[in-house]
């Protein structure tokens, strides 16, 4: 998956998943996790994450080299948030390469920059199963509380405003460049970020299914 942060990467990774049987593999996720360890390396990825700056590569890339050998990827996988700069693009070709396969399509999420601020500040997340709402497109059926788990709903503290407006300047930089390099590779299908949720996967199925 690729796009800014609030295209709804998250979202349609969920619904590919889903579709087909494969593991949604978030980094963002799995940096929240280390995130949240009281060890030196926890505080150092907590911090990066909180100015809305990219983890340093060898910490990243460490992370998705372990989560890409479990077995459960074996078949197929969604990645959502990796890779997010040129290194970590090179890391992922070397990774691919030493387990035989390769990417098959990048899913670009095309929106606009309003659309991305008003969506992240009305963004919450179940701190327990990571489900994602909207308060006004997705909401959960209770106010504030996980339909799927029953958790109290929280805002991640990098969905305030201007840890938002600096995550666009650094994927702006760091990222969007990446889509060259696939757009070469024959690999990049654009759909909307946009859609209602329940025309998600019929749209994925058309774009990853057209060849
Ligand atoms: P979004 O895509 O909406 O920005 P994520 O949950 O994917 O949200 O990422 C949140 C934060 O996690 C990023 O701002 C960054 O600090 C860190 N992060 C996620 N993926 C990566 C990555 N591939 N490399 C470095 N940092 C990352
Ligand atoms: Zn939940």
């Amino acid at each position: 998956m690729m796009g800014p942060p609030g295209s709804g990467k998250g979202t349609c990774a969920r619904i590919i998943s889903k579709i087909y049987g494969i593991p949604h593999i978030t980094t963002g996720d799995l940096l929240r996790e280390v995130a949240s360890e009281e060890t030196e390396r926890g505080r150092m990825v907590r911090g990066y994450m909180e100015r809305g700056e990219l983890v340093p590569d060898e910490i990243v890339i460490g992370i998705m080299e372990e989560r890409l050998s479990r077995p459960d990827c074996e078949g197929g996988f969604v990645l959502d948030g990796f890779p997010r700069n040129l290194g970590q693009a090179e890391a992922l070709d070397r990774i691919l390469e030493g387990k035989g396969v390769s990417l098959t399509h990048v899913l670009n999420l095309v929106v606009g920059d309003d659309v991305i601020i008003s969506r992240l500040s009305l963004r919450r997340s179940c701190p327990r199963c990571g489900a994602v709402y909207h308060l006004k497109n997705n909401p959960p059926r209770r106010d504030e509380v996980c339909d799927e788990c029953g958790a109290k709903l929280v805002q991640r503290s990098d969905d305030r405003e201007e840890i938002v407006r600096h995550r666009l300047e650094v994927y702006e930089e760091k990222t969007r460049p990446l889509l060259e390099r696939y757009r070469r590779a024959g690999l990049v299908r654009e759909m909307s970020g946009d859609l209602p949720i329940d025309e998600i996967p019929e749209a994925v199925r058309r774009v990853l299914e057209s060849g």
